[in-house]
């Protein structure tokens, strides 16, 4: 080969080279699939052993049955558990209290990566209970946020590594009884009244982790969301999250983006029974793919809570979904994600 030829030779090559090669920079980041991650969320889980959830799984039933492939399509699976898992404990003088037994341990720990405990419901038989379930989720290895042994613990943020991405997952209680938020020295959960706290909260967890998603327990029960919502979900991104998710309400609640920020105020409820209507009946499961600048796509997929509270995907049903550089809210039918068809859409 002449220098002439072998010149031509390199140049050919160089450039075969430049246009197989990810441009690095920041107006065009490298489209690197290793580093994304599918997270999916879904909302409330009330397993307690007196009401139907609980009796169904007492009868060997699995009341996450039918999301199972769904879940395991993912690379992390994360919900709110509305109960404390104890044996021992004595009812808070509220409405509704409920108490899980301890078999309901393994098949969380099938189904979910990890667990919020920021709700009105962890602490509604007392702190001594509250602290058993932290013993009983850390034994099973199952990693809980938004609560823990003292105030530092139950405001740290979980940090999930996966495929080189770091999501740091925080969450938050707003919801009647405020005794059950955790002090310096005592147990509970990670109040969100304290804005400024929680601000700086994600700050600093904008330091660790490329997305830092706040999963907060908030709103009216069965209204649309509330401007509390609107204005804290705009203050959290301000601070860094990228992606605010929400629960607690009983019933789905609007999507919008802010500054190109998913926002979706509430999942609904996934796993609860004594519910009777449509909207009570209906959750959602946020499904994402998440790379080191946020959300790269996202889609909510309609769970149809059974009379004993248990949920089905819907496939038909249109809810919203979107992907970066979205302005609107789409509207759409959905796929179930298993590992050959998550990228058909
Ligand atoms: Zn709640």
């Amino acid at each position: 080969m002449s220098c002439h030829r072998a010149l031509i030779f390199f140049h050919v090559a160089y450039l075969c080279f430049a246009a197989i090669r990810p441009t690095r920079g920041a107006d065009t980041p490298a489209v690197n699939e290793s580093t994304q991650v599918k997270l999916i969320m879904v909302g409330d889980i009330m397993v307690a052993k007196d009401e139907e959830t609980g009796i169904q799984i007492e009868q060997g039933k699995d009341p996450f049955q039918a999301f199972a492939e769904i879940f395991k399509a993912a690379d992390v699976s994360i919900g709110n558990l509305e109960c404390v898992i104890a044996e021992k404990g004595v009812a808070e003088e509220k409405p509704y209290t409920f108490l899980a037994h301890p078999r309901v341990v393994p098949l969380l720990k099938q189904h979910f990566t990890g667990l919020s405990v920021a709700n009105n419901h962890s602490c509604d038989f007392g702190k001594p209970a509250f602290v058993e379930q932290c013993e009983r989720l850390e034994k099973a290895q199952i990693p809980y946020f938004g609560g823990g042994r003292d105030l530092a613990a139950a405001h740290r943020p979980w940090i999930i590594e996966r495929n080189g991405l770091k999501i740091a997952m925080l969450g938050y209680c707003e919801v009647f009884m405020k005794s059950f938020q955790a002090q310096d020295n005592e147990a509970g959960v990670a109040w969100s009244e304290n804005d400024e706290r929680v601000l700086a909260d994600i700050q600093s967890a904008k330091k660790i982790a490329d997305v830092v998603i706040p999963y907060m327990h908030w709103g009216w029960e069965s209204e649309p969301a509330n401007d509390r919502q609107k204005q804290f979900a705009r203050k959290m991104i301000d601070a860094g999250a990228d992606v605010i998710v929400g629960s607690h309400p009983h019933v789905t609640q609007e999507v919008e983006y802010y500054q190109g920020h998913l926002i979706v105020y509430s999942l609904g409820n996934f796993v609860f029974n004594g519910f009777e209507s449509e909207a009570t009946q209906t959750g959602w499961a946020l499904q994402m793919t998440l790379d080191k600048q946020g959300v790269v796509k996202w889609d909510t997929l309609v769970a149809r809570l059974d009379p004993q509270g248990a949920p089905h995907p819907d496939l038909q049903a249109k809810s919203p979904c979107g992907k970066r550089g979205d302005t609107t809210i789409l509207m759409q039918d959905h796929m179930v994600q298993t590992p050959s068809s998550i990228e058909a859409r």
